[in-house]
């Protein structure tokens, strides 16, 4: 049987999307033909790209917005740097919820100022900064909706009328959102969306131009844009993956069917958490992660025998960043909530052995 994969990123597929994917690498579409051995503007991959792109629009309910849908390469990372390029002319907000945020706002440093709007780094980010002001008179305010590490995640974003560009690495497609309320979204594909190599961008266009410096072409969101993000090669099997991924969680009912299951799922591990005398949760309750709980033993002494129990019943990818320790389940999308009771039988029968 298949283990239950609670790895942080890269993570979980459906089965199913796995089996279609290793199909298409023998034989993709029917045409004696591997999906890794045909042009990126070949017909057949050409239609993958724009089903992709409709499937983003359609699921985030962006269509006829203005919104550009990009498939990159580089990582979140790279849009790190890639955001402050494009729109950073004097000055951006960005408010600090973590390591990925933290990063961001050094990449941006070297473009213009930046104003730390607020930071939880004093509390080692174990909560997100409420009570946020925006100052007016920056290009834009970037945020992490939520944070993979240390299992805090936004519930409700500051108020602000201006440019609003969000890392949704690991909480995009995860539930719902008045996505119209954000200009510019990205998200590495390998935790919500499919496998590593791809960087999702939703983009709207009109926030485009307005800074003054010459980009370079491969960091320019116009040029991607215009080219359809086939500027250069795109990473055709992550594009081609995260597309069955899309078309899976639309056939399962789209956001708000994945949200409820995504719910169930983190209320049965938290419930848990703070049940168990045993264990004990990392963020502060208000600011959860429904996608990454992390935890620790109460006692350190029974670390091998949870090891060894997680281990026979099947439980994977549960170890704490190195910067947390401790414990995380990662819950994205395809984890099925037997995978969260596994862990939770696991946690209790931990219980009546210690
Ligand atoms: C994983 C992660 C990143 C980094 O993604 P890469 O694709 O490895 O560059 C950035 N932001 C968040 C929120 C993440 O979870």
């Amino acid at each position: 049987m298949k283990k239950h994969n609670f790895s942080a990123g890269p993570s979980i597929l459906p089965q199913e999307v796995l089996q279609k994917a290793s199909e298409a690498v023998v034989n993709f579409n029917n045409d004696d033909l591997s999906i890794l051995e045909i042009s990126h503007r070949s017909k057949p991959f050409v239609a993958v790209m724009d089903k992709a792109k409709s499937l983003v629009l359609e699921l985030l309910d962006l269509e006829n917005k203005g919104y550009r849908v990009l498939f990159l390469q580089g990582g979140a990372s790279t849009q790190f740097l890639m955001t402050a390029y494009n729109l950073l002319n004097k000055k951006a907000a960005y408010l600090n919820t973590g390591t990925w945020s933290d990063k961001a706002i050094k990449e941006a440093k070297l473009f213009g100022e930046l104003v730390e709007v607020a930071s939880s780094k004093d509390q080692n980010y174990t909560y997100i900064p409420k009570g946020i002001e925006i100052p007016t008179d920056v290009d834009y305010f970037h945020c992490t909706s939520n944070n993979t590490i240390f299992g805090t995640q936004i519930k409700e974003f500051p108020k602000f009328d201006g440019v609003t560009v969000c890392d949704m690495s690991s909480d995009i497609f995860s539930r719902q959102l008045d996505f119209s309320k954000f200009d510019l979204m990205y998200a590495g594909a390998q935790k919500n969306m499919g496998p590593a190599g791809t960087t999702l961008i939703v983009i709207k266009e009109a926030i485009l131009g307005k800074v003054e410096r010459a980009i370079p072409s491969m960091l320019n969101y116009k040029i991607h844009i215009d080219k359809d993000s086939m500027f250069n090669t795109p990473s055709v099997f992550s594009v081609y993956v995260s597309m069955l991924n899309l078309e899976w969680l639309k056939d399962l009912g789209g956001i708000p069917f994945i949200e409820k299951v995504n719910n169930k799922k983190a209320a049965l591990i938290y419930n848990e958490i703070d049940r168990n005398p045993l264990f004990k949760g990392f963020a502060a309750k208000e600011d959860r992660s429904n996608m990454n709980a992390t935890f620790t033993l109460t006692d350190e002494s029974l670390k091998e025998t949870f090891y060894t129990m997680c281990k026979e019943a099947g439980i994977s990818g549960i170890n704490g960043h190195r910067s947390v320790g401790g414990y995380r389940a990662s819950m994205y999308n395809a984890l099925p909530l037997y995978s969260v009771q596994a862990l939770v039988d696991v946690m209790q029968e931990l219980e009546r052995k210690a």
